[in-house]
């Protein structure tokens, strides 16, 4: 550590709310889905009831992640209303919503914006390669796609979160053709606020057949990110992936600045448990790093939200 604002860790207490886990995706590394039709969807009064019981908490972000209808199926306005219904619910109850629910129309991340603080898309790799193995039969996942989805969040003002999968069978010279293209985006638009360094950690349900990202790796990996990323985008990464905390300090060092949303349960890597708040300001008070909880939207970005939003996250804000 160098100077005072260094040694500040940020973290968001936050609860993962599904809409649904069926998605028309089959991703072979995946941990979340079921396949469509197969699983209900959470209903509003079902939410409501979850959402109540973290009122006394100290949740402030809600974090609505979905698997995915199909653009063209009968079912998706209602699959997007539902989403939008969330998130108006989660709002008027004072929580801050971040959605992240896969490739979006234009039009549905313009209504989206009015009911989310941030919002987000794993960029994952930009290689084609990756067509032909782990993404085969995911027409989510054309690199062109996603792309397209941060310019768009760029163009309607839409602070964002992105990130990469490491260890799904790209190369090392995969990650920095990534992070350039997020970096170039970014400066055109200025709405990047974090990118997540995300290991691949293998789990029970999935089939893609590979041993997980080695975290011995990840400082290297962040310490060229931060060269390629302009300063003002802060690196993410999960904890609950990198368990050894050697390797955890190892990232921070490395310039990681953000361990992202602690929720009682990762639904996207349910194999690994979150490591609670007491247990990370343990790992990381004795070498000097203060952990601090932040609001799922950063406050350069306060004044892209509506009134409505400004006013609910103001709350937070002089609250904490
Ligand atoms: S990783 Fe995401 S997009 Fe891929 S199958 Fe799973 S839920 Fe769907």
């Amino acid at each position: 550590m160098t100077d005072a604002n260094s040694a500040i860790v940020t973290y968001s207490p936050a609860y993962t709310i599904v809409p649904t886990y069926e998605c028309f995706n089959r991703c072979t590394y995946c941990n979340f889905r079921t396949n469509p039709g197969e699983s209900s969807w959470l209903t509003l009064s079902a939410a409501e009831e979850i959402l109540k019981q973290l009122k006394n908490e100290k949740v402030c972000e809600i974090l609505i992640l979905s698997g995915e209808v199909h653009p063209n199926s009968p079912q998706r306005q209602a699959w997007f209303q539902r989403i939008y219904d969330l998130c108006a619910l989660a709002l008027t109850m004072g929580f801050l919503p971040h959605t992240n629910a896969g490739p979006l129309s234009f039009a549905e991340m313009q209504q989206l914006k009015n009911v989310n603080v941030s919002m987000g898309l794993m960029l994952e790799q930009l290689t084609p390669e990756l067509l032909k193995t782990v993404h085969r039969y995911a027409p989510s996942k054309v690199p062109e796609l996603r792309l397209q989805q941060l310019k768009w969040a760029g163009e309607l003002q839409i602070p964002f979160t992105t990130g990469l999968l490491l260890g799904i069978g790209e190369t090392a010279d995969d990650w920095w053709t990534t992070l350039e293209a997020i970096s170039k985006i970014h400066q055109r638009h200025h709405h990047i606020q974090e990118v997540i360094l995300q290991p691949h950690s293998p789990g029970n349900q999935q089939t893609f057949d590979a041993l997980g990202f080695v975290p011995h790796q990840l400082p290297a990996v962040i310490t060229k990110a931060r060269q390629i990323l302009p300063p003002e985008i802060t690196i993410q990464i999960p904890p609950n992936l990198v368990k050894d905390e050697q390797w955890l300090l190892g990232c921070i060092e490395a310039g990681a600045r953000d361990l992202g949303g602690i929720s009682p349960k990762d639904e996207v890597n349910p194999d690994y448990p979150h490591i609670q708040e007491q247990e990370l300001r343990d790992i990381l008070q004795p070498v000097g790093w203060e952990l601090v909880p932040r609001l799922p939207v950063y406050p350069q970005f306060d004044s892209w939200l509506s009134e409505e939003l400004q006013t609910a996250v103001s709350l937070w804000r002089n609250s904490s």
